[in-house]
């Protein structure tokens, strides 16, 4: 029941208020104390938050109820006061959608393994609610997100962003109340674009994608503004919009800010081994080296965690998606310090970001997808097709090739195999493709 970024599905069919409650008063009975609720801004947030409250009252525990607000401010809330969390959200998905995450008491997403205990206890309905004179008691916490705006803005010299101007667009999501706040607070001339919170997102889907920015492009270019910037549905993810209206491809982005975290820093950033080569380009010519993990932010966060644990330096850690980790900061992906961090760097550079992003090592990317039920088969067939090949099998399988690599992955969810490219040239990248896809091709007969 529980992927990778916790549980999802459409509202009344999949996902329903009674698994919701299930989910509050299971995590209840495996987290005593106080757990902390927290929504986005979608239409079924209040029924299902209320839910989940109501599963995690009967379960004994008391509630710390966070109100609206980024899934990243909820983990910063829990990491500072509380033994656990629960996020109502469905991230990037479109409006019919919602979900549960899972926080763990140190801020973190909840892990595989304990993710499997919990739908254990879900499925065998061993939780039982309390007797009446045992039920958990509710607190309003609303407050607190003000200590998370904070957190950010304190880590920056005062007023860095004097000067700057931004266009700020939260996509209607809970950013509305965070990122126009922290960039203020920085120093930067802020214009707001879908920042007012409303689920049914009026403006633009909750995923932030190029199409969907059309308007904030506008608006940077029309404004003379120096970025702007745009949220998923929960915020726990930043893309960008450069001085000229581009949008700023995410690995590029992640390049972007590597760059900037490793000046003056040796150490390590974690990523996961779909993530763009320019990101490794970048960390080389820095003297910092890339740690590669499975797909899915929780393999980062925590990969980042248990090098911090054995006394190595990590730099920072994110995926090729905009969503970044800032170790000082927290272990998660952090939208709101994302934007602060662009701030930080543009005001160290004293250079446009258009070209920044021109300066960076060009490289070509190509996303494909291809149909077929018997993906862990044909991954097999690969390894031994490939086998003169340098292979990589943290997470499917990885491919090198000269100066170019390939990663072949089989959906957890779908009947489809995932192919990602990073080639040097375009040529050398459709030449892998096509001989990749051939082999594929030649195997699913
Ligand atoms: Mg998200």
């Amino acid at each position: 029941m529980f992927g990778t970024n916790g549980v999802r599905g459409v509202v009344g069919k999949d996902l329903t208020p009674e698994l919701v409650f299930k989910i509050g008063e299971s995590l209840g009975s495996i987290r005593p104390g106080c757990i902390a609720v927290g929504r986005d801004t979608r239409t079924s947030g209040e029924t299902l938050m209320n839910a989940v409250k109501a599963g995690i009252l009967a379960s004994g525990c008391d509630v710390a109820d966070c109100g609206i607000l980024p899934t990243p401010a909820l983990q910063y809330i829990v990491g500072n006061h509380f033994d656990g969390g629960a996020m109502i959200t469905a991230s990037h998905n479109p409006p019919e959608y919602n979900g549960v995450k899972i926080i763990e008491a140190d801020g973190t997403e909840m892990g595989d393994e304990e993710t499997i205990k919990l739908e254990k206890i879900i499925f065998s309905h061993t939780a039982r609610p309390v007797a009446w004179n045992r039920c958990g008691k509710e607190s309003n916490n609303v407050y607190l997100l003000e200590e998370y705006i904070r957190g950010i803005v304190d880590s920056f010299s005062h007023n860095i962003g004097e000067g700057m101007t931004v266009v700020v667009d939260p996509g209607s999501g809970p950013a509305c109340l965070t990122t126009s706040r922290i960039l203020i607070d920085l120093g930067c001339n802020v214009i707001s674009l879908n920042g007012i919170l409303d689920g049914s997102f009026p403006g633009r889907l909750p995923e932030p994608s190029v199409e969907g920015l059309h308007n904030l492009a506008e608006l940077v270019v029309s404004c003379g503004a120096d970025f702007g910037i745009a949220h998923d549905g929960d915020a726990d993810r930043a893309v960008f919009i450069d001085d000229k209206g581009q949008f700023l491809e995410e690995n590029r982005e992640f390049a972007l800010l590597t760059q900037y975290a490793c000046r003056g820093k040796k150490g390590g950033i974690v990523t996961p081994v779909s993530t763009g080569q320019v990101v490794e380009e970048v960390a080389k010519l820095e003297n910092c080296s890339v740690v590669y993990t499975p797909v899915g932010s929780i393999y980062v966060a925590r990969t980042m965690r248990s090098l911090i644990d054995q006394g190595k330096t990590v730099v920072i850690g994110g995926e090729g998606n905009g969503g970044i980790i800032f170790p000082d900061h927290q272990f998660c992906r952090d939208g709101g310090m994302t934007g602060a961090m662009m701030v930080s760097l543009l005001s160290s550079t004293g250079k446009k970001l258009s070209s920044l992003v021109a300066d960076l090592p060009q490289r070509v990317i190509i996303k494909e997808k291809i149909s077929s039920a018997n993906g862990s088969e044909i991954i097999r067939f690969l390894h031994e097709a490939f086998s003169e090949d340098r292979i990589d099998q943290t997470d499917g399988i990885k491919i090198f090739r000269n100066n170019s690599w390939a990663l072949i992955r089989a959906s957890g969810t779908e009947p489809i195999i995932r192919i990602i490219i990073d080639a040097d040239t375009e040529y050398n990248g459709q030449e892998f493709y096509g001989e990749i896809a051939e082999k594929i091709a030649a195997v699913s007969l």
